[in-house]
């Protein structure tokens, strides 16, 4: 047999770097950078009514326990404009400093106005060019929210959406198109009419006295590949910071692979510095699932790390049981739980790389790759389960009690690595 010809070297995968502007979104003395070096920060949305000051402060604080850096409240009423400071004050007495940036459409003009101490709570206005009015009004209710972002001293995300595309706008391109001895497609004009709607206001802004960062920018459709022409046309005309969202995903697997999928091409590309994934909840799904899934994309993507991995197999004909799934699932559950007590307790615990492998084909293998691994055993095996701990095999487990022992077993190993004894480097 002919030796194989040789391998070039292969390069590691990598995202590539990120050039945008740095924006400062802040309460107090909480600062949360966007953009630049900073990291790819995680946003969500509240669902609950603003006017709910109780019922809002606890869902953003789940919100922010569960990884979410800002925070976003619907702002639609001079109810909800009312509330706002106190829904502050709530997290503040909790403890909670996470930024709360205010979402307005149709009104914003008027509540930013008149109702100051709301301007003032915030920490970032989210402006819809397509929802502040038509004709002359349009430049100045737009105008008027400028004014109050650079009175307060905060920053503005300029959120299109193609849900509520400034029509006007989209008309004059499509009557542009229409005189070209080439026209485009619609779906390209639309494109045009996204980003030409954000910079333009942006540049409006920028005339008005906004700091450029002071400026984000998103332009949110709700198909994957419009998402990342919109956003490839966005990153090379501007330096602003950008927000990153498949807006309506939809629910479940399928919102959550829509999301998963448009926001890796683009976060590989170096294009995104906040993400949002917008899932519907399932009926009684927690609100939290949607910083889950953002918290998963960018640890998956090796840009962050949030709390400590499990591997498992997918199982396969030589596992008949389903104790390995449970385990797997046991061991991901406790870990998630701890993380917010852990996060403190044990600096480094989020590196924790844990595996759960269901037979001895790949189980020993996987094991010894992981900080601490189990193999249990498949079908016909014996019926132990060797525990690997930083790649040497360290004990066998056998009987029922397996998953109680190895739960045990990576709590002393995260307690010895990662507690206050662990000698640090
Ligand atoms: S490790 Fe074993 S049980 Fe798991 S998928 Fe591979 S062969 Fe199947």
């Amino acid at each position: 047999m002919n030796a194989p010809d040789p391998v070039d070297i292969i390069e590691a995968a990598a995202p590539a770097a990120r050039r945008s502007r740095q924006a400062r979104v802040a309460w107090g003395d909480h600062v949360v950078t966007v953009g630049g070096d900073a990291p790819v920060r995680v946003q969500a949305m509240t669902n609950t009514d603003t006017v709910d000051v109780i019922g809002t402060a606890i869902q953003v604080k789940e919100l922010a326990v569960a990884g979410s850096e800002l925070v976003r409240i619907t702002v639609n009423t001079p109810e909800a404009a009312e509330a706002v400071p106190h829904i502050r004050d709530q997290l503040d007495r909790m403890g909670i400093e996470v930024p709360l940036v205010g979402d307005f459409h149709y009104n914003g003009h008027r509540l930013l106005t008149d109702f100051p101490a709301m301007a003032r709570a915030l920490s970032k206005y989210r402006i819809n060019p397509g929802n502040v009015g038509k004709g002359d009004k349009r430049d100045r209710q737009f105008g008027q929210m400028i004014e109050a972002a650079v009175k307060h001293d905060k920053v503005v995300r300029i959120g299109v959406n193609w849900g509520s595309l400034d029509q006007e706008l989209l008309a004059l391109l499509m009557d542009e198109n229409a005189r070209r001895a080439r026209p485009l497609d619609a779906r390209q004009v639309m494109y045009q009419a996204l980003v030409q709607s954000a910079l333009s206001s942006a540049e409006v802004a920028r005339e008005m006295g906004l700091n450029p960062d002071h400026i984000i920018i998103s332009c949110k459709v709700s198909g994957v590949q419009d998402l990342i022409s919109v956003y490839r046309a966005l990153a090379r005309r501007c330096d602003y910071a950008l927000h990153l969202g498949l807006t309506e995903a939809g629910m479940g697997t399928k919102g959550t692979v829509a999301s998963a999928t448009a926001l890796a091409v683009l976060l590989q590309e170096g294009i995104g510095d906040t993400i949002r994934v917008s899932l519907t909840p399932q009926p009684g799904e927690a609100r939290t699932q949607e910083v889950v899934v953002a918290l998963e994309i960018l640890q998956s993507l090796g840009l962050r790390t949030f709390n400590p991995s499990v591997t498992a197999c997918p199982g396969c004909g030589r596992t008949t049981s389903t104790t390995f799934q449970e385990l797997a699932k046991q061991i991901d559950d406790f870990l998630r739980a701890q993380m917010p007590v852990w996060k403190g307790k044990y600096p480094g615990v989020e590196n924790l790389k844990v595996a759960v492998m269901g037979c001895i084909v790949n189980g020993p293998g996987e094991s010894k790759h992981a900080d601490i691994g189990i193999s249990l055993p498949g079908t016909g095996e014996a019926p132990a389960a060797p525990v690997f701990i930083d790649g040497e095999k360290a004990m066998t487990l056998r009987g029922e009690g397996i998953a109680t022992e190895f739960h045990k077993i990576v709590e002393s190993y995260i307690e010895r690595r990662f507690g206050a004894a662990a000698v640090r480097v």
